[in-house]
């Protein structure tokens, strides 16, 4: 992440800024109080949360920098010195509930910037989340919320095990939440499918006034934990149109959020894609060409959300 940052200072003239601590009222906008005391309690430490999520001695310093760095970017882009952000960030957040640590994740870094957002004043915010676990904290914590628009593609059924499509929301929230789940074993085309058929169509829909996004790479082909095929050039191009619905929507404003990822040099890769498509003035999102394997996982995808959301978008 240093090395990324330190081109994104060079070759694209970029900012890089290091992030001050989350406050504890930024964290208890989506945290229990009682959940914020036991992770205080982790400070210098090594503790078992989970049964794949620990502390390590300076677990509760970096998360509490991670998610003041989700707060920094929103401030920036919301404040109009900067139009577009990437927070480089480690533990991951997307996993964290209201009340628990899960999935490597403590605190909800994304959830902590659109629940600053809203209070900056962003009248609707969206978060889109191609990570390739489904954010289950950060479904659960905007559930009801009809000003937060989540939107997931993930490989499903798989890890947390949430992230069905016919999970749209909670009373107010209904339609609001969008899930795309997509079988194992997925590619290009079939993210390509997922995004023109839902994720893009419902944000234009909505309208944002700031997108986010929990960019995680551990849908790449060579991620040791997934078991999707994507490509860089795909992550690429999921950034850049992502990036374009900013630009039609809220004046360009967009900040991504790191989650996941777990082969270094392809999270390295990644991010260099994301830089370059926040980085140029203008571009559009291309897609690698597609393959000779019919995109059967994303029409079924796709089939399935819209099924779930005929009611709430027109798609
Ligand atoms: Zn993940």
């Amino acid at each position: 992440m240093d090395v990324i940052a330190d081109e994104w200072r060079r070759d694209h003239s970029g900012d890089v800024v290091s992030p001050r601590e989350v406050t504890r009222e930024q964290l208890a906008r989506v945290h229990d109080a009682a959940y914020l005391r036991r992770i205080g309690e982790t400070a210098g430490i090594s503790v078992a949360l989970d049964s794949d999520t620990y502390t390590s001695p300076e677990t509760y310093e970096v998360a509490r920098l991670a998610a003041g760095a989700a707060i920094e970017g929103v401030e920036r882009v919301l404040a109009g010195s900067h139009r577009r952000a990437l927070v480089l960030v480690r533990p991951p957040g997307h996993h964290a509930e209201r009340d628990r640590a899960m999935g490597f994740c403590f605190y909800n870094n994304v959830a902590i910037a659109a629940a600053h957002a809203r209070a900056l004043g962003a009248g609707r915010v969206a978060i889109v989340d191609y990570d390739v676990h489904h954010g289950n904290g950060t479904q659960h914590i905007f559930e009801q919320d009809p000003q937060v628009l989540y939107v997931s593609t993930h490989q499903y059924p798989f890890y947390p095990g949430t992230g069905a499509a016919d999970e749209i929301g909670i009373g107010p929230g209904r339609g609001f939440t969008v899930n795309v789940p997509i079988e194992g074993g997925a590619g290009d085309e079939d993210y390509r499918l997922a995004f023109g058929g839902i994720v893009l169509p419902v944000l234009r829909q909505f309208r944002p006034a700031l997108v986010l996004v929990s960019a995680g790479f551990d849908a790449h082909h060579r991620d040791p934990l997934g078991e999707m095929r994507l490509t860089t050039t795909a992550h690429t191009a999921m950034t850049m149109a992502l990036r374009e619905v900013a630009d039609e929507c809220c004046d360009g404003k967009i900040v991504v959020v790191t989650e996941g990822g777990y082969d270094l040099p392809t999270l390295a890769d990644c991010l260099r894609g994301v830089t370059n498509a926040l980085g140029i003035e203008r571009g559009g999102a291309e897609w690698p060409a597609a393959g000779a394997i019919a995109p059967s996982r994303g029409r079924g995808a796709v089939a399935a959300a819209r099924n779930a959301l005929a009611t709430c978008w027109a798609l």
